[in-house]
């Protein structure tokens, strides 16, 4: 399954950046966005550009990414449409005021948390699912009722272009904005005052976007990644172990934040595991994986050199075939690694799964526990005691117990890293949440207004307040 030619970076002109700011600002501040009328139409507008562009934007994920149609479907369209279906279904609910009791010595009062929208916000989304990273978060703020200025990533040209063009024909033009471009457009954005920033990407650009955001006091929600673990114990279902691990990983040619970055296996399970999935890689892909059309391709040349100078980081059990001018890497499990090889060092954000051993779960914990939090950490086990274990004593953004990357996909569950994995949540009312203000509300009754907490503060009235503590 080949990928088309890279396209030329869609780019907006930087010098119209801060008078788009200023448009959507001025709209905000009209109060436009408050009602939850307006916030149901836009909502409306992103499912009908999401069901009647799907193909479109499929299509654009394909030549970005070579991506099987079917994975752009599910992980990027499907996805997004539920967003929209569950804000749509709970926005009065997630919109009403909360109301909280109120302290006897306030009485007469009532007391609510108001979710205010924060105004106009800016979100910067990557390359490898360029649709769902793009619109999901978009989905909280419009529910939240902001004004939103949307910046696809340039490396998936294509993608950037499907949104440039289609965005402003379904949304409020005076409230959104697309933004296309690279590095120098988005500095250029960053200039700019927003509400609130979420970016999603490597951390050596959040250190950037939180930098730009400290300028102006802009809170930020940074979705990055890292090393996600997996943890394969002695009592273990390889084979269903294998075919959830392979599936994981080489979803998207292995570009996927949440993707199983690294296997420890207990030791005396190595060889079945290692069996078992290069059993299931034939299953999948067939004895030539660049020829099926079930998987996908590296975004570009220069993450593909990067990927294979990986190769000799251990022995390879299965793949290591480059073919540079269709930008391919066959899925490709590593074995005999080292923990400090280069493979070992950084996110591997591509198709290369290296498989280390270890004598026991404490091992294995305390070889997670030694480096960064990550943003995902699977554990293979039937055993309770392993499974209570590895939860109990490690810590990562979210994890599946049994499983790979479907914690992402229940609306019901906050997705975000810990530490360098990320800051903040979203999803579901969590992505309400993150681009809402909870405004604390005492209302007072005039009826009555007892002088002792006014002066002058005699000596009686210090003497009755302690009393009552
Ligand atoms: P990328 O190169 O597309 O960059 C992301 C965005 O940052 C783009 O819009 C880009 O234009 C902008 N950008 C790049 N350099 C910049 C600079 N110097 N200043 C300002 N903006 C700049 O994507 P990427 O960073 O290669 O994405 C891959 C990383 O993202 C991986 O680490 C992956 O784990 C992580 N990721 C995390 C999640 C998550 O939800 N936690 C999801 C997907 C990817």
């Amino acid at each position: 399954m080949t990928r088309s030619a890279p396209a030329a970076i869609p780019r907006t002109d930087v010098s119209t950046i801060p008078d788009q700011v200023k448009r959507l600002r001025t709209a905000f501040d009209s109060g436009r966005t408050r009602p939850e009328a307006w916030r149901r139409e836009q909502l409306q507008q992103l499912k009908r550009l999401l069901t009647t562009h799907g193909q479109e934007l499929v299509d654009a994920i394909h030549a970005d990414l070579g991506r099987p149609e079917i994975e752009g479907w599910i992980t990027d369209v499907t996805v997004t449409v539920a967003e929209v279906d569950l804000a749509a279904k709970k926005l009065s609910r997630w919109m009403k005021p909360e109301r909280v009791s109120t302290p006897l010595n306030q009485q007469p009062a009532t007391a609510r948390i108001v979710r205010e929208p924060l105004g106009v916000v800016l979100i910067i989304a990557p390359w490898n699912y360029p649709v769902q990273l793009m619109l999901s978060p978009l989905v909280g703020a419009i529910a939240a009722g902001n004004c939103a200025v949307l910046k696809p990533s340039e490396v998936s040209a294509h993608t950037s272009a499907a949104l440039g063009r289609l965005l402003p024909r379904y949304l409020d033009p005076e409230c959104f904005a697309v933004i296309e471009g690279g590095v120098d457009e988005t500095t250029a954005l960053l200039r700019e005052r927003f509400d609130h920033i979420l970016y999603t990407g490597n951390g050596h650009v959040a250190k950037v976007v939180m930098e730009a955001a400290a300028k102006h006091l802009t809170p930020v929600t940074l979705e990055l990644g890292g090393k996600s673990p997996c943890i394969v114990d002695s009592e273990v279902d390889l084979a269903v172990a294998a075919r959830r691990i392979v599936w994981g990983k080489f979803l998207n040619a292995g570009q996927t934040c949440i993707a199983p970055d690294y296997v420890l296996v207990h030791e005396s399970r190595e060889k079945d595991l290692l069996d078992a999935m290069k059993a299931t890689l034939r299953e999948f892909y067939g004895e030539d994986p660049q020829r099926t059309p079930d998987f996908g391709r590296v975004i570009n040349e220069r993450h593909l050199e990067r990927l294979a100078g990986l190769l000799g980081s251990g022995e390879v059990v299965v793949g290591g075939q480059v073919d540079e001018v269709d930008c391919y890497l066959a899925p490709t499990i590593l074995r005999s690694v080292s923990p400090d090889s280069p493979v070992m060092r950084d996110e591997i954000f591509g198709p290369i799964l290296p498989v280390l051993t270890v004598p026991d779960i404490d091992s294995a914990i305390s070889f997670v526990n030694a480096r960064p939090k990550p943003l995902a950490l699977y554990v293979f086990t039937k055993r309770r005691e392993t499974e209570e274990a590895v939860i109990s004593r490690t810590t990562s953004g979210g994890a599946c117990v049994n499983a790979t990357i479907w914690h992402i996909a229940n609306p019901g569950l906050p997705f975000g890293g810990v530490g360098p994995s990320g800051m903040g949540a979203y999803h579901g009312r969590d992505s309400f949440e993150c681009f809402s203000h909870r405004r604390a509300v005492v209302s007072k009754s005039t009826a009555i207004d007892p002088k002792i907490a006014y002066p002058p503060y005699t000596k009686w009235k210090t003497t009755l307040i302690r009393k009552l503590l």
